[in-house]
């Protein structure tokens, strides 16, 4: 048996807690008294029951951060003071890390080393970032010709936030939306997913000693078609900001025209990673297999699509399949485990079944395949690898979110940037090779929101992160995430 992490005292007495909605600073049940069953994909058990929220709950968030934006305690508080809040709130994540990390990984399966040094610090960091940009928010003076009058522009708040976050990056999803709402002076109901409520809901804890007004952050828990819905469809949201699959996304976009609630959406990928012939092959491989085997594979930005130059195709193949064999599938909780479960029972089903598909389509298999029956009764996939895929096939088309890659060749730069753009999705691109006019070129060529030449998954809070076409719109990130939470409002003072 592998050496594990030992769980934390806290983590594990936090676990055993009742799970509540906190809303305007209060712990509160579900007033239909309902709960729902949180589950360990590492052994399928049911780690602890967290309540199950609905449209009443949902309204009651919503008024409490209504309330909240309008009370001066946060609409007067100063962009220092907001400042200096959110710093010591990722201060508090920071001195609560190891607590943090355990929490996303037991309840989604993300190998605790990635959580630890990845993940949760890159969170930390995010928050961080978006503090200074409280007293950055700066409007602009227009040198009107209309008459004697002074013009500027300020820039303020878009009202109260609704957050619907996916499962595959718990806590660092939460605060993508939650750092860059608060610096804006928003208020916020975030609703983390079903599969992985955890960390957020101790996030909410460390919110409430770090010491916001009540109702500037509220967390309602619940299903996605229910407490998630219920938020995108309540008229006290004036903006949804949303991470998740591009069908949910498109339904929230329609719930959202109807009060013309601010939108924007980081959405599913395909996205495409070419090799060169020219290209490092060594860092080449072991970056891709990055690409797509980080976090189970359960990443929108997932390097799934492999495009290979045929001098090199059966090269890279090779050492493609001899990486993945070579992965350590484990225990989350394992320091040395790389890849963890997928996060449920319906993942590791979509997945097999994408796997099936490829296997009747007539790709080729040259590593994984299949469940992983030795690694317990957990929900674990091989790190799988398909060859000779052709751009019909499912594996090719359809966001698999899981272990899963499609590897092919091409001849031309042309033909790849075709191949590569031959897609719905738009989130990001890789790109290897040492020439640099063929990588200038590749990168202005791609439909991608983000490219990364000889390096894959690299994130920065200061980098603007969203998608082209179906993937999305809106940049989270960078100082073009505070856009997403800000109206600007144009002032006329006549001189005369
Ligand atoms: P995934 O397949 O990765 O779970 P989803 O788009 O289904 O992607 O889920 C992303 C988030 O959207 C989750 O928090 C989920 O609970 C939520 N969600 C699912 N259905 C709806 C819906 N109809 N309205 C609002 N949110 C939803
Ligand atoms: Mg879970």
């Amino acid at each position: 048996m592998a050496q594990q992490v030992q769980l934390l005292t806290t983590v594990e007495e936090f676990i055993k807690k009742p799970h509540q909605h906190y809303i305007n600073g209060q712990w509160m049940p579900s007033m239909s008294g309902a709960t729902m069953d949180d589950v360990d994909p590492s052994n399928r058990q049911v780690l602890t029951t967290v309540a199950r929220g609905q449209a009443e709950d949902v309204q009651a968030a919503v008024e409490a951060a209504g309330r909240a934006f309008r009370d001066k305690a946060w609409r007067l508080m100063s962009p220092g003071s907001k400042s200096i809040l959110i710093w010591r709130l990722a201060d508090s994540m920071a001195a609560h890390l190891e607590e943090l990390a355990q929490l996303d990984s037991i309840d989604m399966g993300m190998p605790i080393r990635q959580a630890q040094y990845g993940t949760i610090p890159m969170a930390i960091d995010h928050m961080r970032y978006m503090a200074g940009w409280a007293t950055k928010i700066e409007g602009e003076t227009i040198p009107v010709s209309a008459g004697a009058f002074f013009n500027y522009t300020v820039r303020q708040p878009v009202g109260v936030v609704g957050a619907i976050i996916p499962w595959n990056f718990p806590l660092l999803m939460a605060v993508w939306k939650l750092g860059a709402a608060l610096a804006a002076g928003c208020t916020v109901v975030l609703r983390p997913a079903e599969q992985s409520p955890l960390s957020v809901l101790r996030l909410a804890e460390l919110i409430t000693e770090v010491g916001f007004p009540p109702g500037v952050i509220n967390v309602v828990t619940g299903y996605g078609p229910e407490a998630g819905a219920a938020l995108a469809a309540n008229p006290g949201v004036n903006k949804i900001s949303f991470t998740g699959s591009t069908e949910v996304g498109k339904s929230i976009m329609r719930t959202a025209a109807d009060r013309m609630t601010r939108v924007s959406l980081e959405l599913g990928g395909k996205s495409p990673n070419i090799i060169c012939a020219d290209a490092n092959l060594k860092r080449a491989i072991s970056g891709s297999m990055l690409g797509i085997f980080m976090n189970q594979g359960e990443v929108c930005s997932a390097g799934s699509r492999i495009l290979v130059e045929r001098q090199i195709y059966d090269q890279a193949l090779e050492q493609m399949a001899d990486y993945a064999k070579n992965m350590r599938v484990g225990s989350p909780l394992d320091p040395k485990t790389q890849m963890g479960p997928v996060v449920s029972q319906e993942q590791f089903q979509r997945v097999l079944g994408y796997i099936e598909s490829a296997r009747q389509e007539g790709a080729t298999l040259v590593a994984g395949g299949d469940k992983m029956v030795q690694a317990g009764s957990g929900f674990y996939i091989q790190p799988t690898v398909f060859a000779n895929v052709t751009d019909a096939m499912t594996i090719s088309r359809e966001e698999i979110f899981g272990p899963v890659v499609a590897v092919m060749p091409f001849d031309t730069v042309e033909e790849a940037i075709e191949r590569a753009n031959a897609t719905e999705y738009g989130l990001a691109a890789g790109v290897w090779t040492e020439n640099v006019r063929t990588a200038h070129y590749l990168a202005q060529s791609l439909e991608a929101g983000t490219v990364w030449v000889n390096a894959y998954h690299v994130y920065d809070a200061a980098a603007p992160w969203g998608g082209f076409k179906q993937s999305g719109f809106g940049r989270e990130m960078g100082h073009h995430a505070l856009d997403l939470y800000t109206e600007m409002k144009d002032v006329w003072i006549s001189l005369q």
